[in-house]
């Protein structure tokens, strides 16, 4: 979406005569990308004429540049779509906030209310789960592993199948129990089907919740818009989480759900790990629609590591990567996780990563640090060509590391691309500082 978007926006700047209708050309090319992305059709109309009113071709003086303020333009439109102008719900520390979670089977429940548990649990809230999911058989189990895991308590009641009943049976329990925050999971459907919305009624009515989320799949594209229209009818929820936003959702969806029920995006769901969950940020989500995202999350990433390593940020800023900085990374790495996130975000340890769990993830990480400790000061310096001028100190660093030849080649074809990387994110980190003031 955002190459489509860039790509009619240069169109027009780099046609020789700019006139109005290429720029009508242009709004008609951004709007049917953004269709393409799953951004509802009404909303692409309400855009267009927006983009319109605010940019009148004719009054631009004829020395601006024409590209920022028509991306500028795109942009400001798709927050304000996202922007619902209500408070999102925030839970108060002392008394129980009982949260109720809506939405379509598979839509990403059961693992988003464990992340939310956990969030609240980290924030010094005490938090706790319960299943109120009799529809499906293993419900249970389910949440019961993620809530172990996590370390959350949790409720459930096999032997019960009246959910309104056993969503109360929990509810009331942990009231007494003095938990502040309740997260009571539900069954979902396939489809919205009056089974599943009397549910939903009955365990509101029941344990009364303080707010009801809705969890909607980023995957499901234009049918978001009617999707949580019905859902609002019936379970009138107060916010809304996205999950899936890691797969290769456009995220359109997401835009027509907050615009149909002027709901706010508390979370979005970033993995099926329990640390991913992001607060929702209007400005970050949409420069990942328009692609602008994935640049910023690394300079974001690097920029987070600095904390120890200033030199390797100077370095970064100079356009340099030596063997020691990668040393440095990995480090910083293994303290940040989850591996298998963190490495998805930087190319080329995505793939060396591939098939890998967090754990033989962590050991090759080790492995690659044993390698480094085996270099010289002169060698963790450098950019890593005199080991190709001299394959023998390859063989010298596996020895003293207890690793083999091939892994410290690989050690170094890594350092040799994120070097190429930074040198060109030199550059791009220059643009987009320009880019961020034109925003
Ligand atoms: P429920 O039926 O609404 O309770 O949905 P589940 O919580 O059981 O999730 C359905 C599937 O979606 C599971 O395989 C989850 O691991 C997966 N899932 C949930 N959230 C995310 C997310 O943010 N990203 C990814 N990639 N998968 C997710
Ligand atoms: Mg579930």
């Amino acid at each position: 979406l955002g190459r489509r978007i860039n790509a009619a926006v240069s169109d027009l700047t780099r046609s020789a005569n700019l006139d109005e209708k290429a720029f009508d050309d242009m709004i008609k090319e951004i709007c049917s990308a953004l269709l393409s992305a799953d951004v509802n059709v009404k909303l692409v109309g309400q855009l267009r004429k927006s983009i319109r009113a605010q940019v009148s071709f004719k009054d631009l003086p004829t020395h601006t540049n024409k590209k920022r303020i028509i991306q500028k333009a795109v942009f400001d439109q798709l927050v304000a779509l996202v922007d619902p102008h209500a408070e999102p719900f925030k839970p108060r520390k002392g008394k129980p906030n009982v949260i109720m979670f809506v939405g379509l089977q598979g839509a990403g429940k059961t693992t988003t209310c464990t992340k939310l548990a956990r969030h609240y649990q980290t924030r010094g809230f005490k938090a706790c789960l319960v299943c109120a999911d009799t529809f499906r058989a293993g419900a249970f189990d389910q949440l019961k592993q993620n809530a172990t895991r996590a370390k959350i308590p949790f409720y459930g009641n096999l032997t019960q199948t009246d959910p309104a009943v056993v969503a109360l049976e929990g509810v009331t329990r942990f009231k007494k129990e003095r938990f502040e925050i309740i997260i009571v999971d539900t069954s979902g459907r396939h489809r919205q089907e009056a089974d599943l919305f009397n549910e939903m009624v009955q365990i509101q009515k029941a344990v009364q919740p303080d707010q009801t989320i809705m969890v909607l799949d980023a995957t499901i594209g234009q049918q978001a818009e009617a999707q949580s229209k019905a859902f609002k009818e019936t379970a009138d929820f107060g916010s809304i989480i996205i999950t899936k936003t890691d797969g290769s959702a456009s995220g359109g969806g997401a835009i027509s759900a907050v615009a149909a029920t002027h709901t706010p995006i508390v979370f979005i769901g970033t993995g099926e790990h329990m640390l991913d969950l992001e607060k929702f940020q209007p400005r970050t989500f949409i420069s990942r629609l328009l692609g602008m995202g994935d640049m910023a999350g690394l300079v974001e990433h690097v920029q987070s590591l600095k904390l120890d390593q200033k030199d390797t940020m100077k370095h970064i800023q100079e356009g340099i990567f030596t063997v020691r900085d990668l040393r440095d990374q990995i480090q910083n790495m293994m303290k940040m996780g989850p591996l298998s996130k963190m490495a998805g975000m930087i190319p080329g340890l995505s793939n060396m990563m591939e098939g890998m769990n967090d754990e033989d993830g962590t050991m090759k990480m080790k492995r690659m640090i044993y390698i480094c400790d085996s270099m010289t000061d002169k060698e963790l310096d450098s950019d890593g060509k005199l080991f190709i001028n001299e394959p023998a100190r390859m063989t010298r660093v596996a020895h003293g590391s207890g690793t083999s030849v091939r892994e410290v080649e690989d050690l170094l074809s890594q350092q040799r691309m994120m070097a190429g990387m930074v040198k060109k994110m030199g550059g791009m980190q220059k643009n987009m500082k320009n880019a961020q003031g034109a925003l």
